[in-house]
């Protein structure tokens, strides 16, 4: 059991504790944040969620005036949800208390492109530093890492979240969509794939912004994108998945003074 204070860098906590010889954090190597931003929208990466790996999360209720505790059930955690997301500025997080195991053997490995990359079945297990590496080269050839030098890592990450689809709507996709099985019966396809197919271009430009020409759910800020810049070409880009495919797509990222 590991607790780390809300301020402690994500991706800097990931690699000590991969260091130090713990499994359960390597597919989520990379991602940029603090620690306790991440349970907010239960982050996650290339099979894996931080719900799995956290025992209670430490708040500060600011309606109650006191501080409250979450054990992993009372978090609510869903996919890119929370809570906390649901409960916008009412908890601050303090801490995060994980639970991790203690081993130089990854999670299975869920997901398809990491398997391919690390010449394993699915579900198998590795070097955590081995899923560790593969992740970080995996991001940073899609744009996912953030490089001072390259505008086009200059994004917000994935803009718009996959959406999750009854059966029968998942059942209309044309035959080549992605679909991920969820444990309620729905199902989750990319968001990545219907931009992609609805015609949303790698590298098209719109005034100072831009999708990244690495990947499609990046948009990025070219170096003098304004807010509006990025969000006419979020909702040209959800139109025309709308138009093609009948599915509205949900932002990820939150927006301040400005909407959708
Ligand atoms: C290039 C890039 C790649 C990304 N890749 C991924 C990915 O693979 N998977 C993924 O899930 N996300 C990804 N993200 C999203 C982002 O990294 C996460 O949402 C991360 O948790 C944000 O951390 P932050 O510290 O920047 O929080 P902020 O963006 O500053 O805050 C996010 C929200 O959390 C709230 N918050 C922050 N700290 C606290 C606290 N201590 N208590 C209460 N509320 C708090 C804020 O008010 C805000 O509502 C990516 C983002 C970028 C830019």
């Amino acid at each position: 059991m590991i607790s780390v204070a809300s301020g402690e860098n994500w991706d800097e906590f990931v690699a000590f504790m991969i260091e130090k010889g713990f499994a359960g954090l390597e597919s989520m190597s990379g991602i940029p944040g603090s620690v306790g931003a991440a349970p907010i929208q239960n982050i996650g990466a290339y099979g894996h969620e931080i719900s799995e790996v956290i025992a209670r999360v430490r708040t500060w209720d600011r309606k109650a005036g006191a501080y409250k505790t979450f054990s992993n059930l009372e978090c609510e955690f869903t996919y890119r949800s929370s809570i906390f997301k649901k409960n916008p500025g009412r908890y601050v997080i303090i801490d995060v208390t994980f639970q991790l195991r203690n081993g130089e053997m990854s999670m299975p490995i869920k997901y398809k492109e990491l398997a391919n990359y690390l010449g394993v079945e699915l579900e198998s297990r590795v070097l955590i530093s081995e899923v560790r590496n593969a992740v970080l080269a995996l991001r940073a050839a899609k744009g996912m890492l953030l490089d001072s030098k390259d505008h086009d890592t200059w994004s917000a990450g994935s803009f718009f979240v996959n959406p999750i689809l009854s059966a029968e709507a998942a059942a209309k996709l044309p035959q080549d969509a992605p679909r991920w099985g969820q444990s309620d019966g729905r199902v989750k396809t990319s968001a990545a794939w219907l931009m992609e197919n609805a015609g949303v271009r790698r590298g098209q430009i719109h005034n100072g912004a831009g999708v990244s020409s690495k990947h499609v759910l990046a948009l990025v800020n070219n170096g003098q994108a304004t807010a509006s810049d990025i969000a006419e070409l979020a909702r040209s880009a959800r139109k025309m998945v709308k138009e093609k495919f009948g599915i509205e797509l949900e932002p990820e990222v939150q927006f301040i003074g400005i909407t959708l």
